[in-house]
């Protein structure tokens, strides 16, 4: 039953893909569910988080193959070794920054542009830095399609930050780091919030959240999670 649906999606997809907006009701039902059974039932409660959780269509960041998957409670590969989060840790890193409608948000890690999409959906301006060309190149395009204009991507080495950009009400790492970098914290505003997936590469890490004010920083380990590595340029 579930199978003989995937050819039928295929078809009906290969004509609505291109069109922002028109999507089968499968998917806005699927995101629904998703938000109800993986996001709220865990503990999200910002109304705007799950908001935009159910209005990003997360199929159209996935690869084609992995289309009937889209609103399944994992990551998924989307090439060159990298993953889209899972949807759950999407909504939590969003949440945990506390996202306001005149926020700057940096974001390290663009990778399929999703992250980037629901942070767009609740603030001003999201800058959003990739380090795999290929990936950057067709996140901005996907960015560009979906109509959000208020997304910048840039492709580069996240290690840096963006200081032309920042500085940031909020920064959002969506790759493991051994330890964090120093320019995202002189980055960040007095009063900003950052979120980090901290550990080795291919290990359990900690996700951390960090709090500058006053020119102190306090961090909290939140949750244990596993990411894809943070590279860098000459690895
Ligand atoms: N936020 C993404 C998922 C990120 S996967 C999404 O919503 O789809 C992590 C991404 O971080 C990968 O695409 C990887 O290439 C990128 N990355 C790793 N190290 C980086 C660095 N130093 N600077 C910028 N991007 C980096």
């Amino acid at each position: 039953m579930a199978l003989s649906l995937v050819p039928f999606l295929w078809v009906v997809l290969s004509f609505t893909i291109p069109l922002a907006g028109a999507q089968p009701e499968a998917f806005v039902q699927a995101r629904k569910q998703m938000v109800r059974m993986q996001i709220q039932a865990r503990g999200i409660h910002d109304q705007e988080v799950l908001e935009a959780m159910r209005t990003v269509p997360r199929h159209q960041f996935v690869p084609l193959d992995y289309l009937a998957e889209a609103y399944r409670d994992g990551p998924l590969p989307i090439g060159y070794g990298q993953t889209i989060s899972q949807p759950y840790i999407v909504a939590y890193m969003t949440e945990q920054v506390r996202p306001k409608s005149d926020f700057k948000v940096l974001e390290i890690g663009t990778g399929s542009g999703y992250q980037a999409a629901v942070l767009a959906e609740i603030v001003d301006s999201v800058y959003t830095i990739e380090i795999v060309k290929a990936l950057g190149q067709a996140a901005r395009q996907r960015l560009r399609d979906l109509n959000y204009n208020n997304v910048r991507v840039k492709i580069a080495d996240g290690y840096y930050g963006w200081a032309e950009a920042g500085p940031f009400d909020a920064i959002v790492v969506t790759a493991a780091a051994n330890y964090i970098p120093p320019l995202l914290i002189e980055q960040l505003k007095d009063g900003g919030r950052m979120i980090i997936p901290v550990g080795s590469p291919f290990q359990v890490q900690m996700l951390k959240l960090i709090e500058k004010k006053q020119d102190k920083v306090r961090t909290k380990n939140l949750l244990p999670v596993r990411f894809v590595p943070f590279t860098r340029q000459d690895d």
